[in-house]
C-alpha cells in the first residue's frame, strides 16, 4: 500500500496539571496540520482567567473546499473505502484506546478551553467520548440490510434485498459546551458507517478537536477521512452547509442556527440532523424523596455550569413543598466551591466565554425586571475570568422571558403549581416550543408513567436526571430538532433514515427501599 507518512505536528506546549500539555493549533486537512489558506489565526481564551491559551488557525472558504475535496477523494477512492467493516471497527477501537491513554491531557485541554471542572471533564467530556467510540466501533460490522419476500410462489424470482451504504462526505458542526463529546457523538456513528467527515468545532473551543485529529492519525485513519477546521460559523459552517459535495450535515447548536443550516442544506437537498436548544421542564411533586429531588434538581440545572442542552430550564414545584425545596437548594448552593476548574475540589467553573457570561447577566436582569424573585445569585463572581454565581429565581410566571427562553447557564427558574394539579402542571410544562428533555420526581409510579406519556420531550427522566448513555438514543421534539444521536437508532447520521415517528425514551430510576 501507500507508504505511511510521518505526521508533522506543531504544538503549543504548556506545563499544567503536573504534565506537559501539547496542543496542535492548525487546520487538519487530508492527514496534515496546515495553516489556513490565507494565514489567518484567532486566539482561544481560558475562561478561568481571560488569558490567551493559543493562537489557532482560522479556516477560510478555500480550506473548506480543500477539506471537502480530501474527504470526497478518501470516500471515493481511498484505502478507507476498500477496508472491510471489521477493520473500520478496529481503527475506531484503537482510536478510543489512544483517547483513553491521553485522557488526562485531553481533560486538561478541555478544562482550560471550555471552563469545565477537570473532574467532570475527565469523567464526562472525555470519558463519554471514549465510550462513544467504543460503542460505535462495535456497530461497524453489524450494519445489515434485509431480504424482502415478494413472490412467495417462485422464491428465486424477484429476489429483493436491501443494502445499507454510507452517504459520503458528512459535515459536522458542533457547539462549545461539551466540545470533544459532541465531536464523538456525531463522528463515531458517521465513521462506523464508512462515511468521511469535515468537522467544524465551535470557534471558542477548538483545542480538543485538534488533539483528536492528531490521535486519529496516530490510530491509523487514512488521510482525508477525518478533517477538522477551526473557524467561524458564518464562514466555515455556512460554506460547509451549502457545499454541493457534502451529503449530510450533523448539527448540534442553537435553534436559530439550526434553521439557517436547514436552509443552506436545501441547495443540494442534503440530509440534516439537528440537535437544538431546549427549555426542559422538571416537575417535582410533594410525594418525592425531597433530598434526592434537591440534589438531582440542582444537577439538572448546575451540571457543567448550566451549559448543558438538557438542563432543566424550568422547575415546577408542588406548592406544599415549594418553600422547603427552595430553602434546601440555597443551603446546598452555599456549599458549592466556585474556582479554578483545574483544582480537583472545585464544583463550579467559569462560563465558557465572556459574551456568554454577559448574556447570562442580562438574562438575570430581565428576570428581575419582569418581577420574578431573585432568591440567590444573579451576579458575576468577583475574581478574574468569567464566573457566574449559581442563581435561583422563584415566583416565575409562565409568560415571562425567563420562563420561555433557554439560559444555557446556572440559573434555576422555579414556578409553583397547586397541590395535586397534575393536568395543570402538565399543560404548563408542555407550553414551550422546545421538546428536548424533561423530568419528574415522585414516588407514585402511576403518576410518573401517566406524565411521561404526555410530556412532549425526547427524554423523560424519572427520579433521576442527566443520565444519558451511549446505548440510548438522544434527541428532541419540536424546536429541539430531529434525528437522534447515540444508540442503535442513531443512524440518522449514517443513512437516510426517515424519522416518521417521535421516539421517546423514559429513564426510570427505582428508589432503593430503606434498609
Ligand atoms: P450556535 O448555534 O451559536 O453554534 C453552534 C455551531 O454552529 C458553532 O460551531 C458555530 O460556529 C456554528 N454556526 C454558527 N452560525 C452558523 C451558520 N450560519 N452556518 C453553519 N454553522 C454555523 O450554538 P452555541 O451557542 O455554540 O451552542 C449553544 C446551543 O447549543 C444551545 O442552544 C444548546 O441548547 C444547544 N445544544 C444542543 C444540544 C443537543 O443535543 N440538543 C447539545 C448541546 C448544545
Amino acid at each position: 500500500g501507500e507508504g505511511k507518512e510521518e505526521l508533522v505536528t506543531d504544538y503549543v506546549s504548556k506545563n499544567m496539571n503536573n504534565m506537559t500539555v501539547n496542543m496542535p493549533y492548525q487546520c487538519f486537512i487530508n492527514g496534515k496540520f496546515i495553516d489556513a489558506d490565507d494565514g489567518k489565526t484567532y486566539d482561544t481564551i481560558n475562561p478561568a482567567d481571560g488569558s490567551v491559551i493559543a493562537s489557532v488557525s482560522s479556516a477560510s472558504v478555500a480550506d473548506v473546499d480543500k477539506a471537502v475535496a480530501a474527504a470526497k477523494e478518501a470516500f471515493e477512492n481511498g484505502e478507507w473505502r476498500r477496508m472491510n467493516a471489521r477493520e473500520r471497527g478496529l481503527l475506531m477501537y484503537r482510536l478510543a484506546d489512544l483517547m483513553e491513554e491521553h485522557q488526562e491531557e485531553l481533560a486538561t485541554i478541555e478544562s482550560i478551553d471550555s471552563g469545565a471542572v477537570y473532574t467532570l471533564a475527565l469523567k464526562t467530556h472525555i470519558g463519554m467520548s471514549v465510550q462513544t467510540f467504543r460503542y460505535f466501533a462495535g456497530w461497524c460490522d453489524k450494519i445489515q440490510g434485509a431480504t424482502i419476500p415478494i413472490n412467495q410462489a417462485r422464491p428465486n424470482h424477484n429476489l429483493t434485498f436491501t443494502k445499507k451504504e454510507p452517504i459520503g462526505v458528512c459535515a459536522i458542526i458542533i457547539p462549545w459546551n461539551y466540545p470533544l463529546m459532541m465531536l464523538a457523538w456525531k463522528s463515531a456513528a458517521c465513521l462506523a458507517a464508512g462515511n468521511t467527515l469535515v468537522l467544524k468545532p465551535a470557534q471558542v473551543t477548538p483545542l480538543t478537536s485538534l488533539k483528536f485529529a492528531e490521535l486519529s492519525a496516530k490510530a491509523g485513519f487514512p488521510k482525508g477521512v477525518i478533517n477538522i477546521l477551526p473557524g467561524s460559523g458564518g464562514l466555515v459552517g455556512q460554506h460547509l452547509s451549502e457545499h454541493p459535495d457534502v451529503r449530510k450535515v450533523g448539527f448540534t447548536g442553537s435553534t436559530p442556527t439550526g434553521k439557517q443550516i436547514m436552509k443552506s442544506a436545501a441547495a443540494n437537498l442534503k440530509k440534516v440532523s439537528l440537535e437544538l436548544g431546549g427549555k426542559s421542564p422538571l416537575i417535582i411533586f410533594s410525594d418525592c424523596e425531597l433530598d434526592r429531588a434537591v440534589k438531582m434538581g440542582m444537577g439538572a440545572v448546575y451540571f457543567n455550569k448550566g451549559e448543558n442542552c438538557i438542563a432543566a430550564g424550568r422547575l415546577f414545584v408542588e406548592e406544599s413543598i415549594h418553600d422547603e425545596f427552595v430553602r434546601k437548594v440555597v443551603e446546598e448552593i452555599k456549599k458549592m466551591k466556585i474556582g479554578d476548574p483545574l483544582d480537583r475540589s472545585t464544583d463550579h467553573g467559569p462560563q465558557n466565554h465572556k459574551a456568554h457570561l454577559e448574556k447570562l447577566l442580562q438574562y438575570c436582569e430581565t428576570g428581575v425586571k419582569e418581577g420574578a424573585t431573585l432568591v440567590y445569585g444573579g451576579r458575576q463572581v468577583r475574581r478574574p475570568g468569567f464566573f457566574m454565581e449559581p442563581t435561583v429565581f422563584t415566583d416565575v410566571e409562565d409568560h415571562m422571558y425567563i420562563a420561555q427562553e433557554e439560559s444555557f447557564g446556572p440559573v434555576m427558574v422555579i414556578s409553583k403549581f397547586k397541590n395535586g394539579d397534575v393536568d395543570g402542571v402538565l399543560q404548563r410544562a408542555n407550553a414551550t416550543e422546545y421538546g428536548l428533555a424533561s423530568g419528574i420526581f415522585t414516588k407514585d409510579i402511576n403518576k410518573a408513567l401517566y406524565i411521561s406519556e404526555k410530556l412532549e420531550a425526547g427524554t423523560v427522566f424519572i427520579n433521576t436526571y442527566n443520565k444519558t448513555d451511549v446505548a440510548a438514543p438522544f434527541g428532541g421534539f419540536k424546536l429541539s430538532g430531529f434525528g437522534k444521536d447515540l444508540g442503535k437508532l442513531s443512524p440518522s447520521l449514517i443513512y437516510c433514515l426517515r424519522v416518521l415517528i417521535n421516539e421517546r425514551i423514559t429513564i426510570l430510576n427505582p428508589i432503593p427501599l430503606p434498609p
